[in-house]
């Protein structure tokens, strides 16, 4: 009976590494598909804040304490994408 049951264990040892590598793999895949959806956003994120023309515009004034003289509490913000007042500098 002993003996059955050792050779019981070691019929699943092959199904017992399969599931093995089948859960190293999903948590493998799993991580890079997360670092993928990170990356992917982060990306995204800064085109984002790449398209904000504050930096381009007449009245941006580069001071932190009064940032833009036509709008103050949007500028440098997702807000100024489409901000109506802007006007690109002519020295550019
Ligand atoms: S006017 Fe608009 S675009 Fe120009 S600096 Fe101010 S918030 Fe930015």
């Amino acid at each position: 009976m002993f003996q059955f049951a050792i050779h019981s264990v070691g019929l699943f040892k092959p199904v017992l590494f399969q599931l093995r590598l089948i859960g190293a793999c999903s948590v493998l895949g799993l991580c890079g598909w997360s670092l993928a959806a990170c990356i992917m956003d982060v990306a995204r994120q800064a085109k984002k804040m790449h398209s904000i023309p504050c930096t381009k515009c007449r009245f941006f004034t580069g001071d932190y304490r009064l940032k833009c003289t036509a709008n103050p509490s949007i500028a440098n913000t997702e807000q100024a994408i489409h901000c109506g007042d802007y006007q690109e500098t002519s020295n550019s």
